[in-house]
């Protein structure tokens, strides 16, 4: 196998592109890739303060790198979850990573800051883990952001992310998911901060090249949760397509985005976002689903916070 530029022996070989490449003909690809992205997407610009979602694995890894290499002004944000040695793992990956490069990072301690780990939080409400964790994570990156008065969040999340999350919400034509989902949410001008997923177009293999070929040190391990989650099952499904006809994903996201969803922002605007009560984030009933659950789980389990 020759790469498409050089005709050196290729390190990748990309069968959706029909192409192949060394390794550093694969690095400019990927860079370009990820530039175009950002580009049609409207996703910031070099004026921006960019807060990055980072866990430690190799997607929110690459897209932190990328960005530092390209001179944006990014802090990274990590939220301790407390998952055992996953945790422990993934937050010494980001420590490594933000040290080594001199960039800023800020570190949530889920037990510390909201008095619960999320294997906790799951057992006291009965709530499987994801379902709470993922809230969590999409409340404290935006609510980081505003107090902290940065312009745009910008998440890891791949290509094959974004196809099992869309046909999780097919499956259950969950309309007002369906109409929230997109690589580049914009801000509603108060406090929903602009979101964006820069590495939407790139599969988990080649985000997962990027980061072994850059010499990137990630935390290989899988969150022991993910085990059974449903995501995992629309990723093989999707995977299994695939293989029998490479591009299917990027298909199946890219023609939601430009003949589904455009359809679906008038249901978005049905939505009347107000002030939780409680901590002032946007929310469509009196308290945040972020507040409600964290309340009632505390409550529960009989624990106060400073
Ligand atoms: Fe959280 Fe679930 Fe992801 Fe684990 S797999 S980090 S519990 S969302
Ligand atoms: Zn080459
Ligand atoms: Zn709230």
């Amino acid at each position: 196998m020759k790469c498409k530029k050089c005709k050196s022996t290729a390190a990748i070989e990309l069968k959706r592109h029909n192409a192949a490449f060394c390794r550093s003909h694969y690095l400019d690809f990927f860079d370009h890739q990820v530039e175009r992205a950002i580009r049609r997407q409207a996703m910031f610009s070099i004026q921006d303060k960019i807060l990055v979602g980072v866990s430690g694995g190799k997607d929110s890894l690459s897209l932190w790198d990328y960005l530092l290499r390209k001179g944006y002004t990014t802090t990274g944000l990590h939220i301790h979850l407390g998952i055992g040695d996953y945790s422990s793992n993934s937050y010494a990956a980001t420590t490594e990573f933000a040290e080594q490069r001199k960039a800023k990072l800020i570190t949530v301690n889920l037990e510390e800051s909201y008095g619960m780990t999320i294997p906790l939080l799951s057992n006291t409400i009965r709530r499987v883990p994801c379902s709470g964790c993922g809230l969590s994570k999409r409340y404290i990156l935006n609510k980081e952001a505003y107090d902290r008065k940065f312009s745009v969040v910008a998440m890891g999340h791949n290509m094959d992310d974004e196809a099992a999350t869309l046909l999780g919400n097919v499956l259950r034509w969950q309309v007002s998911s369906l109409a929230r989902q997109s690589p580049a949410l914009p801000s509603n001008g108060n406090n929903l901060i602009s979101r964006v997923k820069p590495l939407y177009t790139m599969t988990e293999r080649e985000v997962a090249a990027n980061a072994i070929l850059r010499g990137i040190n990630y935390v290989e391990e899988d969150c022991p949760n993910s085990v059974g989650a449903s995501s995992i099952l629309y990723k093989e499904a999707l995977d299994s397509i695939e293989l029998r006809s490479p591009g299917t994903k990027h298909n199946f996201i890219s023609s939601f985005l430009e003949n589904v969803r455009p359809l679906m922002e008038v249901s978005q605007e049905d939505f009347e976002l107000r002030e939780c009560d409680n901590c002032g984030q946007s929310t469509t009933s009196r308290t945040c689903s972020f507040c409600r659950m964290w309340d009632q789980a505390r409550e529960k389990a009989n624990i106060t916070i400073k």
